[in-house]
């Protein structure tokens, strides 16, 4: 994409109303755009972020055999009445402008939805076990939305549910999505930790928190040095300094963001909307079922809070929305622009600054800024030696390529 066709503009200053780094190098960069507190819009470059998480996320979902499909966010009441969470405090409700009462909550989870649905088709164990999963807005309204993309009160959510004929089938699933998990956040640049945490609105059982050591996060862990055993400080009965009970290693508190949550929730759901299957020995049982929930706007959040320095985003490769930005120097547009082309030949993905009212300051600062991961810049003095700056970002240091090799670049 050539920059002069982007609509949204950088801004040099960071916004005032707001107080995370995720939010201010964002908006500052014109990947979100605040409509409210906790409600933003996704504009090009952040969507190409979106939907390079999305990706990575549908990948590891469809390896562990998730089937992908999208539900209603209407959510009628009746559903939320079956399981007693129609009152939740998160809950938005939502009803015909002329109407007394409302009939559909904005949904905020789908356990109910998805138990209802499927109960028109699971009737034998051999119809088990089988997992799908959404990307979808979900709606809370969230007390402390003041963390920029962390905590949304809109968000997108992947929202993964599985069903089971057994506890054991149920706990081997819930393994793989533990792997797939961390697969996902790796592939995002980020190391996550496996954390004990309660069943908040959905479970009376315990579950289990994906957590990002970051200053910034609302959650507090307690993590074994060693083994990483880790609890969220809302269960724990551990304490910083204390020695961990598995392997003796030292344990310390630290600040993290949940990006993600796994929920045993046994035969609750399938219980209250009674979806039964019949077992091979011809007994009915209810399914036993779990649920897996990432956050996108919060993960996307979490890189830009990671990966950032004083000039800003620093985008991990896999999550960027472009790999490459071109920089055209006074005088080299030309070649710039051939360049341009061959590069968009073998479908890199290139941004390039062809803005002819911005200076090579100004150029450099956005391209820092907006933190694609691999900087060229074609220049008069570059094209005395038929060759191309190449620079990562993050690194201070540049190399000059020819430019008819531009096509190492792309391996
Ligand atoms: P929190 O404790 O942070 O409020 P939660 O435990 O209520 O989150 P879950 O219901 O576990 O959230 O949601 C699954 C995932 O969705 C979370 O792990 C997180 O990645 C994401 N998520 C939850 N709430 C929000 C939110 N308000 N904004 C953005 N992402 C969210
Ligand atoms: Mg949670």
């Amino acid at each position: 994409m050539k920059l002069s066709q982007l609509f949204t503009k950088t801004e040099r200053e960071a916004p005032k109303n707001e107080a995370s780094v995720n939010a201010q190098l964002l908006e500052r960069g014109g990947f979100v755009y605040k409509n409210n507190s906790g409600i933003y819009s996704y504009l090009p470059l952040g969507w190409r972020v979106i939907s390079k998480i999305a990706q990575i996320i549908r990948e590891e979902m469809n390896a562990i055999g998730g089937l992908e499909m999208f539900m209603p966010a209407l959510v009628d009441k009746r559903y939320m009445d079956s399981t007693g969470r129609w009152d939740v405090e998160v809950a938005f409700e939502a009803k015909g402008k002329n109407e007394d009462e409302a009939r559909f909550t904005l949904g905020w989870t789908h356990e109910e939805v998805i138990t209802e649905i499927v109960s028109k088709y699971i009737s034998s164990y051999k119809d088990l076990p089988f997992a799908a999963y959404q990307i979808q807005t979900k709606f809370r309204n969230e007390p402390r939305a003041k963390s920029g993309l962390l905590r949304g009160r809109e968000f997108l959510m992947k929202d993964l549910y599985s069903f089971h004929s057994s506890e054991e089938d149920f706990l081997r699933y819930y393994e793989k999505v533990r792997g797939a998990y961390h697969r996902i956040f790796e592939r995002c640049g980020l190391k996550s930790f496996y954390t004990l945490a309660a069943g908040g609105d959905f479970t009376a059982n315990n579950t289990h928190e994906f957590q990002v050591l970051a200053p910034v996060g609302e959650d507090t862990i307690f993590i074994c040095s060693k083994c990483e055993y880790a609890e969220n400080k809302e269960i724990s009965s551990l304490t910083n300094g204390v020695l961990c009970l598995k392997c003796g290693g030292e344990v310390r508190e630290e600040k993290s963001i949940e990006v993600g949550n796994i929920f045993p929730l046994g035969t609750k759901y399938t219980e209250a909307l009674n979806l039964q299957f019949t077992d091979e020995t011809g007994n009915k049982k209810f399914v036993v079922t779990g649920s897996y929930g990432i956050g996108l706007g919060r993960l996307m959040g979490t890189v830009a809070e990671i990966y950032h320095d004083k000039n800003g985003l620093i985008w991990p490769e896999s999550v960027a929305p472009y790999k490459f930005v071109l920089i055209a120097l006074e005088h080299s547009r030309e070649e710039a622009e051939k360049l341009y082309q061959k590069l968009l030949e073998q479908k890199a993905e290139v941004l390039y600054d062809d803005r002819e009212d911005k200076t090579a300051g100004e150029k450099f600062a956005d391209a820092d800024l907006l933190g694609i991961p691999v900087r060229l810049v074609v220049s008069p003095k570059t094209l005395k030696e038929k060759s191309m700056e190449v620079k990562r970002r993050g690194q201070k240091s540049f190399e000059l390529l020819k430019i008819k090799n531009f096509d190492t670049l792309l391996t």
